[in-house]
């Protein structure tokens, strides 16, 4: 009898220990859990801690944060304002991997306006997950525990470059770039990654289910690619030229435009404008599929340094979804019209900023004999010419101008091949 107590005693003991090891582990896990995101799958009404009184209405498909569960509610924060929907409204996403490229530091604000509070900054070259972008062009966005709403001309897609671990202890994954960050997982030597983006020292990888920060001095590169020396000798020879229209696509004159080109064999890059694409999608994929550049032109072709941002970011945003609705992807330039920007402009942008280094003025004079002129007065290796495949005489033009620019020695290439 008393060796049973004692046996019972001795078991509670462990029984405790197990516990409270078990209940150690979980505040572990909860303090490394990021904060969650969720997606409101239907129209609902976020109510008050009575669950009755209405704090707003929050939209299908808007994005919440998450802070806790209780039976059949959660507590959430939808824009500015916390209040508790049924769980069952909630879906969890898989968000994108974004990479932010504006210089300027954006802001993370608490609603999709410009006015909004400002929450934080994201900073050049870091990763975010990116839950869902608005008609507006807001993209709701996450970093660590920093977590709103972002312009989303700031951000783009990145691409990974392959890497392997190289630690024998295996290294630390963090939430943000930063020693400070809380550790999401570990991974061992020898772990293949891809590799996002390297800021001051700290890679963002994707390995399997695990994402997140790791120190860049325990990766190494796969394989070097090196480039032999023919090719190197024969890219520093050849004379190389962009040509460029913008304000299509047209419906007729951009197809003998593309049919010149396809003649000689040159590449090209084709500003559009939004408003244009939507009348005529065809002629863009003719254009994308031909293996061109597409470049944003904004929507309807307005003076940027007239409108306000929040403006000048819809023109962008909704040319980026047109263009992404036909050709499946975004272009990958922006040249505003009549070459009017400012410093706020260029610095919310995630892809470069094109000018032209050669005017042929063909909108101005409408005569193929000026256009060859220009062109034959001011070409030479890198030049960007601008010309329009809206005008009957630009397309008449191309002929001449190709031919002089082949015999010249001159090789065509699209803008982002020009800048690389
Ligand atoms: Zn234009």
């Amino acid at each position: 009898m008393n060796k049973g107590v004692l046996h019972m005693k001795k078991w509670t003991f462990i029984l405790i220990l197990v516990l409270l090891a078990c209940m150690n582990l979980q505040q572990q896990a909860v303090a490394a859990e990021p904060l969650s995101v969720r997606t409101i799958t239907k129209e609902v009404q976020l109510l008050a801690g009575d669950y009755k009184t209405e704090v707003t209405t929050i939209p299908a498909n808007a994005t919440v944060i998450m802070y806790e569960k209780k039976v059949g509610w959660a507590k959430v924060k939808y824009m500015e304002h916390t209040g508790f929907v049924p769980v069952t409204v909630l879906k969890s996403l898989q968000p994108e991997l974004k990479l932010v490229s504006a210089k300027n530091k954006p802001f993370v604000r608490e609603t999709n306006n410009f006015h909004a509070n400002q929450l934080g900054n994201l900073y050049l070259n870091s990763i975010v997950q990116v839950y869902a972008t608005d008609d507006q062009g807001w993209s709701f966005v996450q970093y660590g525990n920093l977590s709103g709403y972002v312009i989303a001309t700031a951000l783009k897609t990145p691409t990974a470059e392959k890497m392997i671990v190289s630690n024998k202890k295996g290294i630390s994954v963090k939430n943000i770039a930063s020693k400070s960050g809380k550790e999401v997982a570990i991974i061992s030597d020898k772990t293949k990654v891809d590799v996002y983006t390297t800021l001051q020292g700290w890679s963002y990888i994707v390995a399997g289910d695990i994402q997140g920060y790791v120190a860049r001095s325990n990766l190494k590169k796969t394989a070097t690619v090196k480039l032999g020396k023919y090719n190197q000798g024969v890219a520093l020879q050849q004379k190389r030229i962009a040509l460029t229209f913008d304000d299509g696509p047209h419906p007729s004159i951009t197809h003998e435009i593309l049919k010149t080109l396809d003649k000689y064999n040159a590449k090209a890059t084709f500003f559009v404008t939004g408003h244009r694409v939507e009348k005529s999608p065809n002629v863009l994929k003719d254009i994308y599929a031909a293996g061109h550049e597409i470049g944003n032109h904004t929507y309807n072709h307005p003076k940027l340094t007239e409108l306000s941002m929040n403006q000048v970011n819809a023109q962008i945003i909704k040319t980026n979804n047109l263009v992404k609705s036909v050709i499946g992807e975004e272009p990958t330039l922006f040249r505003p019209p009549y070459g009017s920007f400012d410093k706020d402009i260029q610095s919310s942008l995630s892809v470069p900023l094109i000018m032209w280094s050669i005017d042929t003025l063909d909108w101005k004079h409408r005569d193929p004999e000026k256009t060859l002129k220009s062109v034959q007065q001011y070409a030479k290796n890198g030049s960007i010419i601008l010309m329009h495949d809206v005008h009957q005489t630009t397309a008449d033009a191309l002929d001449q101008v190709l031919s002089y620019l082949v015999k010249e020695g001159y090789e065509f290439a699209t803008v982002s091949e020009i800048l690389n």
